[in-house]
Protein backbone atom coordinates (compact mmCIF):
# COMPACT_ATOMS: atom_id res chain seq x y z
CA UNK A 1 0.00 0.00 0.00
CA UNK A 2 1.27 3.76 -0.73
CA UNK A 3 1.01 6.00 1.72
CA UNK A 4 -0.60 9.03 0.88
CA UNK A 5 2.81 11.31 0.89
CA UNK A 6 4.00 8.54 -2.00
CA UNK A 7 0.46 8.77 -3.56
CA UNK A 8 1.03 12.41 -4.19
CA UNK A 9 4.50 11.80 -5.27
CA UNK A 10 3.60 9.36 -8.15
CA UNK A 11 0.60 11.65 -9.32
CA UNK A 12 2.74 14.35 -9.72
CA UNK A 13 5.67 12.57 -11.27
CA UNK A 14 3.14 11.71 -14.15
CA UNK A 15 1.89 15.09 -14.41
CA UNK A 16 5.70 15.77 -15.06
CA UNK A 17 5.38 12.58 -17.96
CA UNK A 18 2.51 13.58 -19.57
CA UNK A 19 3.70 17.46 -19.40
CA UNK A 20 7.46 16.67 -21.08
CA UNK A 21 8.23 12.81 -22.34
CA UNK A 22 5.10 11.63 -23.31
CA UNK A 23 4.63 15.11 -25.27
CA UNK A 24 8.36 14.86 -26.85
CA UNK A 25 7.72 11.32 -28.12
CA UNK A 26 4.66 12.41 -30.24
CA UNK A 27 5.20 12.67 -33.84
CA UNK A 28 1.77 13.79 -35.45
CA UNK A 29 0.09 17.04 -34.99
CA UNK A 30 -3.56 15.43 -33.51
CA UNK A 31 -6.66 16.89 -33.79
CA UNK A 32 -10.01 15.61 -32.44
CA UNK A 33 -13.41 16.66 -32.42
CA UNK A 34 -17.23 16.35 -31.29
CA UNK A 35 -18.90 14.30 -34.66
CA UNK A 36 -19.37 17.14 -36.56
CA UNK A 37 -15.92 18.12 -36.70
CA UNK A 38 -14.84 16.13 -39.91
CA UNK A 39 -13.58 19.41 -41.88
CA UNK A 40 -13.10 21.70 -38.71
CA UNK A 41 -10.32 18.93 -37.69
CA UNK A 42 -8.98 18.76 -41.37
CA UNK A 43 -8.30 22.56 -41.41
CA UNK A 44 -6.72 22.79 -37.84
CA UNK A 45 -4.59 20.23 -38.22
CA UNK A 46 -3.32 22.01 -41.49
CA UNK A 47 -2.66 25.08 -39.71
CA UNK A 48 -0.58 23.07 -37.36
CA UNK A 49 1.03 21.49 -39.95
CA UNK A 50 1.86 25.09 -41.41
CA UNK A 51 3.25 26.47 -37.61
CA UNK A 52 -0.13 27.93 -36.71
CA UNK A 53 -0.73 28.07 -32.61
CA UNK A 54 -3.06 25.54 -31.75
CA UNK A 55 -5.56 27.99 -30.43
CA UNK A 56 -5.76 29.81 -33.40
CA UNK A 57 -5.86 26.32 -35.45
CA UNK A 58 -8.95 24.79 -33.61
CA UNK A 59 -10.60 28.35 -33.77
CA UNK A 60 -10.10 28.55 -37.48
CA UNK A 61 -11.23 25.04 -37.75
CA UNK A 62 -14.69 25.82 -35.52
CA UNK A 63 -15.54 28.78 -37.12
CA UNK A 64 -16.54 26.57 -39.82
CA UNK A 65 -19.05 25.00 -38.49
CA UNK A 66 -20.24 28.28 -36.87
CA UNK A 67 -20.66 30.15 -40.10
CA UNK A 68 -22.11 26.88 -42.03
CA UNK A 69 -25.87 27.47 -42.18
CA UNK A 70 -26.87 23.91 -42.41
CA UNK A 71 -25.68 23.09 -39.20
CA UNK A 72 -28.48 23.91 -36.94
CA UNK A 73 -26.72 23.81 -33.41
CA UNK A 74 -23.74 25.73 -33.64
CA UNK A 75 -23.54 29.25 -34.56
CA UNK A 76 -25.23 31.08 -37.55
CA UNK A 77 -28.29 29.18 -38.33
CA UNK A 78 -28.44 27.53 -34.73
CA UNK A 79 -31.03 26.74 -33.27
CA UNK A 80 -33.04 30.18 -31.39
CA UNK A 81 -34.19 30.21 -27.92
CA UNK A 82 -38.09 30.26 -27.10
CA UNK A 83 -38.25 33.87 -28.30
CA UNK A 84 -37.04 33.12 -31.68
CA UNK A 85 -33.35 34.90 -30.98
CA UNK A 86 -30.53 32.58 -31.26
CA UNK A 87 -28.07 33.22 -28.05
CA UNK A 88 -24.55 31.60 -28.53
CA UNK A 89 -22.36 30.50 -25.98
CA UNK A 90 -18.49 29.78 -26.00
CA UNK A 91 -14.99 29.10 -24.79
CA UNK A 92 -11.28 28.48 -25.36
CA UNK A 93 -8.35 27.65 -23.58
CA UNK A 94 -4.60 28.04 -24.82
CA UNK A 95 -2.63 25.54 -23.06
CA UNK A 96 1.15 27.15 -23.68
CA UNK A 97 0.32 30.15 -21.95
CA UNK A 98 -2.89 28.68 -19.60
CA UNK A 99 -5.43 31.39 -20.06
CA UNK A 100 -8.86 31.01 -20.89
CA UNK A 101 -11.74 33.21 -22.16
CA UNK A 102 -15.47 32.79 -23.23
CA UNK A 103 -18.91 34.48 -23.63
CA UNK A 104 -22.39 33.70 -23.22
CA UNK A 105 -25.77 34.03 -24.64
CA UNK A 106 -23.92 36.30 -26.97
CA UNK A 107 -26.51 37.36 -29.77
CA UNK A 108 -26.06 38.64 -33.01
CA UNK A 109 -22.09 37.57 -33.68
CA UNK A 110 -21.61 34.29 -36.41
CA UNK A 111 -18.40 33.21 -34.46
CA UNK A 112 -18.53 33.15 -30.64
CA UNK A 113 -15.32 31.48 -30.43
CA UNK A 114 -13.39 34.49 -32.01
CA UNK A 115 -15.03 36.54 -29.44
CA UNK A 116 -14.28 34.07 -26.18
CA UNK A 117 -10.60 34.29 -28.15
CA UNK A 118 -10.61 38.04 -27.99
CA UNK A 119 -11.62 37.97 -24.05
CA UNK A 120 -8.75 35.73 -23.48
CA UNK A 121 -6.10 38.09 -25.65
CA UNK A 122 -7.65 41.06 -25.22
CA UNK A 123 -9.10 41.71 -21.48
CA UNK A 124 -8.06 40.54 -17.58
CA UNK A 125 -11.26 38.70 -17.96
CA UNK A 126 -12.31 35.20 -18.62
CA UNK A 127 -15.70 35.29 -19.22
CA UNK A 128 -18.23 38.18 -20.88
CA UNK A 129 -22.03 37.63 -21.22
CA UNK A 130 -24.96 38.82 -22.47
CA UNK A 131 -25.14 42.36 -23.79
CA UNK A 132 -21.90 42.85 -22.92
CA UNK A 133 -20.15 40.52 -24.72
CA UNK A 134 -21.59 41.95 -28.22
CA UNK A 135 -20.58 45.88 -27.45
CA UNK A 136 -16.95 44.23 -27.09
CA UNK A 137 -17.33 42.18 -29.86
CA UNK A 138 -18.57 45.53 -31.71
CA UNK A 139 -15.46 47.01 -30.58
CA UNK A 140 -13.30 44.78 -32.07
CA UNK A 141 -15.60 45.53 -35.19
CA UNK A 142 -17.62 42.60 -35.61
CA UNK A 143 -21.34 43.29 -36.96
CA UNK A 144 -24.28 42.56 -34.87
CA UNK A 145 -26.31 40.50 -37.80
CA UNK A 146 -29.47 38.21 -37.79
CA UNK A 147 -28.22 34.50 -37.35
CA UNK A 148 -31.44 33.07 -38.03
CA UNK A 149 -31.44 31.22 -41.33
CA UNK A 150 -35.39 30.47 -42.92
CA UNK A 151 -34.50 27.05 -42.22
CA UNK A 152 -34.02 27.87 -38.36
CA UNK A 153 -36.88 30.25 -38.45
CA UNK A 154 -39.68 27.74 -39.58
CA UNK A 155 -38.27 25.24 -37.47
CA UNK A 156 -38.85 27.48 -34.53
CA UNK A 157 -42.26 28.66 -36.01
CA UNK A 158 -43.01 25.19 -36.18
CA UNK A 159 -42.17 24.59 -32.09
CA UNK A 160 -44.13 27.74 -31.56
CA UNK A 161 -47.47 26.74 -33.49
CA UNK A 162 -47.41 23.21 -32.27
CA UNK A 163 -47.29 24.02 -28.28
CA UNK A 164 -50.69 23.34 -26.88
CA UNK A 165 -52.26 24.98 -23.29
CA UNK A 166 -53.07 22.39 -20.74
CA UNK A 167 -56.74 22.22 -22.84
CA UNK A 168 -55.48 21.92 -26.24
CA UNK A 169 -55.67 25.22 -27.36
CA UNK A 170 -52.63 27.57 -29.10
CA UNK A 171 -53.57 31.07 -30.34
CA UNK A 172 -50.90 31.10 -33.03
CA UNK A 173 -52.54 27.84 -34.19
CA UNK A 174 -56.16 27.42 -33.21
CA UNK A 175 -58.00 23.75 -33.35
CA UNK A 176 -56.28 20.55 -33.83
CA UNK A 177 -52.29 20.52 -34.45
CA UNK A 178 -51.47 17.22 -36.69
CA UNK A 179 -48.14 16.97 -38.08
CA UNK A 180 -48.90 16.34 -41.57
CA UNK A 181 -51.71 17.79 -42.97
CA UNK A 182 -51.96 20.69 -40.86
CA UNK A 183 -48.36 21.48 -41.24
CA UNK A 184 -48.69 21.78 -45.14
CA UNK A 185 -51.63 23.79 -44.72
CA UNK A 186 -49.90 26.31 -42.02
CA UNK A 187 -46.37 26.52 -44.24
CA UNK A 188 -47.57 25.96 -47.88
CA UNK A 189 -44.37 25.78 -50.23
CA UNK A 190 -42.47 24.17 -47.70
CA UNK A 191 -41.43 20.84 -49.02
CA UNK A 192 -42.22 17.67 -46.98
CA UNK A 193 -39.16 16.70 -45.78
CA UNK A 194 -38.15 20.09 -44.61
CA UNK A 195 -41.89 20.34 -42.54
CA UNK A 196 -40.23 16.63 -41.18
CA UNK A 197 -37.05 17.70 -39.97
CA UNK A 198 -39.00 21.03 -38.37
CA UNK A 199 -41.46 19.16 -36.86
CA UNK A 200 -39.19 16.32 -35.54
CA UNK A 201 -36.67 19.79 -34.16
CA UNK A 202 -40.09 20.66 -32.45
CA UNK A 203 -41.03 17.32 -30.84
CA UNK A 204 -37.56 16.53 -30.19
CA UNK A 205 -35.86 19.74 -29.21
CA UNK A 206 -31.88 19.32 -30.24
CA UNK A 207 -28.64 20.07 -28.84
CA UNK A 208 -25.55 20.29 -30.27
CA UNK A 209 -22.20 21.74 -30.39
CA UNK A 210 -18.71 21.60 -31.91
CA UNK A 211 -15.84 20.64 -29.13
CA UNK A 212 -12.27 20.53 -31.04
CA UNK A 213 -8.35 19.70 -29.30
CA UNK A 214 -5.58 20.26 -30.97
CA UNK A 215 -2.42 19.29 -29.85
CA UNK A 216 1.20 19.66 -31.85
CA UNK A 217 4.54 17.99 -31.91
CA UNK A 218 5.86 20.27 -29.56
CA UNK A 219 3.72 19.49 -27.00
CA UNK A 220 1.31 21.99 -27.01
CA UNK A 221 -2.37 21.81 -26.80
CA UNK A 222 -5.14 23.98 -26.66
CA UNK A 223 -9.17 23.68 -26.91
CA UNK A 224 -12.53 25.13 -28.01
CA UNK A 225 -16.23 24.93 -28.03
CA UNK A 226 -18.85 27.10 -29.16
CA UNK A 227 -22.76 26.14 -29.46
CA UNK A 228 -26.54 27.55 -29.87
CA UNK A 229 -27.25 25.88 -26.91
CA UNK A 230 -30.49 24.38 -26.33
CA UNK A 231 -33.30 24.70 -28.98
CA UNK A 232 -36.17 26.55 -27.29
CA UNK A 233 -34.36 27.25 -24.06
CA UNK A 234 -35.08 30.32 -21.73
CA UNK A 235 -33.84 33.54 -22.97
CA UNK A 236 -30.62 34.08 -20.61
CA UNK A 237 -29.97 30.21 -20.24
CA UNK A 238 -26.47 29.19 -20.48
CA UNK A 239 -25.17 25.57 -21.12
CA UNK A 240 -21.71 24.12 -20.32
CA UNK A 241 -20.04 24.91 -23.90
CA UNK A 242 -19.00 28.37 -21.97
CA UNK A 243 -18.09 27.40 -18.87
CA UNK A 244 -14.87 26.43 -18.35
CA UNK A 245 -14.21 22.74 -16.66
CA UNK A 246 -17.59 21.91 -17.77
CA UNK A 247 -17.63 22.37 -21.53
CA UNK A 248 -14.13 22.92 -21.62
CA UNK A 249 -11.03 22.28 -20.38
CA UNK A 250 -7.12 22.57 -20.99
CA UNK A 251 -3.63 21.89 -18.98
CA UNK A 252 -0.30 22.04 -20.52
CA UNK A 253 0.44 19.11 -18.12
CA UNK A 254 -1.95 16.57 -18.95
CA UNK A 255 -4.41 17.40 -21.74
CA UNK A 256 -7.41 18.55 -22.60
CA UNK A 257 -11.09 17.64 -22.44
CA UNK A 258 -14.40 18.77 -24.09
CA UNK A 259 -18.17 17.76 -24.26
CA UNK A 260 -21.50 18.30 -26.61
CA UNK A 261 -24.69 17.02 -25.19
CA UNK A 262 -27.06 17.95 -22.36
CA UNK A 263 -24.81 21.05 -20.89
CA UNK A 264 -27.12 20.91 -17.35
CA UNK A 265 -25.81 17.48 -16.99
CA UNK A 266 -22.06 18.53 -17.41
CA UNK A 267 -22.38 21.52 -15.13
CA UNK A 268 -23.05 19.25 -12.20
CA UNK A 269 -20.03 17.32 -12.65
CA UNK A 270 -17.64 19.65 -13.89
CA UNK A 271 -16.82 17.03 -16.78
CA UNK A 272 -13.59 18.35 -18.61
CA UNK A 273 -12.01 19.90 -15.08
CA UNK A 274 -13.04 16.10 -14.01
CA UNK A 275 -11.60 14.27 -17.28
CA UNK A 276 -8.35 15.82 -16.88
CA UNK A 277 -7.75 15.05 -13.41
CA UNK A 278 -8.69 11.55 -14.17
CA UNK A 279 -6.17 11.80 -16.82
CA UNK A 280 -3.14 13.38 -14.51
CA UNK A 281 -4.00 10.50 -12.15
CA UNK A 282 -3.45 8.08 -14.78
CA UNK A 283 -6.40 7.01 -16.35
CA UNK A 284 -6.36 6.23 -20.30
CA UNK A 285 -8.32 9.45 -22.31
CA UNK A 286 -11.45 7.11 -22.67
CA UNK A 287 -11.91 6.02 -19.17
CA UNK A 288 -11.52 9.21 -17.93
CA UNK A 289 -14.87 9.93 -19.72
CA UNK A 290 -16.31 7.06 -18.68
CA UNK A 291 -16.28 8.45 -15.19
CA UNK A 292 -17.36 11.48 -15.95
CA UNK A 293 -20.56 10.00 -17.28
CA UNK A 294 -20.65 7.36 -14.46
CA UNK A 295 -20.80 10.30 -12.11
CA UNK A 296 -24.18 11.69 -14.35
CA UNK A 297 -25.63 8.87 -14.23
CA UNK A 298 -24.98 8.46 -10.42
CA UNK A 299 -26.73 11.88 -9.98
CA UNK A 300 -29.88 9.57 -11.20
CA UNK A 301 -29.28 6.88 -9.08
CA UNK A 302 -28.28 5.28 -11.91
CA UNK A 303 -32.60 5.57 -13.16
CA UNK A 304 -31.97 4.65 -16.89
CA UNK A 305 -35.26 5.79 -17.53
CA UNK A 306 -34.09 9.25 -16.03
CA UNK A 307 -31.05 9.06 -17.59
CA UNK A 308 -32.93 8.22 -20.90
CA UNK A 309 -34.22 11.67 -20.98
CA UNK A 310 -30.82 13.16 -22.72
CA UNK A 311 -27.70 12.48 -24.24
CA UNK A 312 -23.97 13.79 -23.05
CA UNK A 313 -20.61 12.91 -24.98
CA UNK A 314 -16.90 13.86 -23.41
CA UNK A 315 -13.85 13.94 -25.60
CA UNK A 316 -10.47 13.87 -24.81
CA UNK A 317 -6.57 14.36 -25.72
CA UNK A 318 -3.75 13.43 -23.52
CA UNK A 319 -0.16 15.02 -24.06
CA UNK A 320 0.94 11.63 -25.46
CA UNK A 321 -1.39 12.05 -28.45
CA UNK A 322 -3.95 9.21 -27.10
CA UNK A 323 -7.42 10.28 -27.59
CA UNK A 324 -10.69 9.32 -26.74
CA UNK A 325 -14.43 9.60 -26.23
CA UNK A 326 -17.13 8.17 -24.46
CA UNK A 327 -21.25 8.59 -25.04
CA UNK A 328 -23.77 8.16 -22.37
CA UNK A 329 -26.33 6.07 -25.07
CA UNK A 330 -24.82 3.36 -27.20
CA UNK A 331 -26.51 2.70 -30.03
CA UNK A 332 -28.89 4.54 -31.40
CA UNK A 333 -28.34 8.01 -30.34
CA UNK A 334 -26.23 10.44 -31.96
CA UNK A 335 -23.32 11.27 -30.78
CA UNK A 336 -21.40 7.37 -31.35
CA UNK A 337 -18.74 8.84 -33.54
CA UNK A 338 -15.74 11.46 -32.66
CA UNK A 339 -13.79 12.92 -35.69
CA UNK A 340 -10.03 12.68 -35.62
CA UNK A 341 -7.15 14.17 -37.67
CA UNK A 342 -3.78 13.36 -37.74
CA UNK A 343 -2.83 14.49 -41.35
CA UNK A 344 -4.45 13.97 -44.92
CA UNK A 345 -8.24 13.16 -44.50
CA UNK A 346 -10.49 13.32 -41.12
CA UNK A 347 -11.94 10.44 -40.13
CA UNK A 348 -14.82 8.99 -37.56
CA UNK A 349 -13.88 7.23 -34.52
CA UNK A 350 -16.49 4.89 -32.22
CA UNK A 351 -17.49 6.82 -29.12
CA UNK A 352 -16.84 4.15 -25.79
CA UNK A 353 -20.71 4.27 -24.14
CA UNK A 354 -21.86 4.06 -20.57
CA UNK A 355 -25.17 2.36 -21.45
CA UNK A 356 -26.87 0.30 -23.52
CA UNK A 357 -30.43 1.90 -25.02
N1 LIG B 1 -23.77 21.42 -24.55
C1 LIG B 1 -24.64 22.35 -25.22
C2 LIG B 1 -25.46 23.07 -24.21
O1 LIG B 1 -25.94 22.47 -23.28
C3 LIG B 1 -25.54 21.76 -26.20
C4 LIG B 1 -25.08 20.57 -26.95
O2 LIG B 1 -23.91 20.26 -27.00
O3 LIG B 1 -25.86 19.84 -27.54
O4 LIG B 1 -25.69 24.24 -24.41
Amino acid sequence: MMNRREWIAGTSGLAAAAGSGLAQSLRKNIVISSANGLAACKKANQMIAAGSDTLDAVVAGVNIVELDPEDTSVGYGGLPNEEGVVELDASVMHGPTRRAGSVASIRGIKTPSNIAKLVMEQTDHVMLVGDGALRFAKTFGYPEEDLLTPKSRLAWRVWKQSLKDASGHNNWAPGLWAPTAELKHRFPGESEEVLAWAWEMAVHPTTGTINCLGLNTKGEISGVTTTSGLAWKIPGRVGDSPIIGAGLYVDQDVGAAGSTGRGEENIRVCGAHTIVENMRRGMPPTEACLDALKRIARNYNNDKAKLDKFDINFYALRMDGVHGAATLWGGKRRGSNYAVNDGGESRHEPCAHLLEA
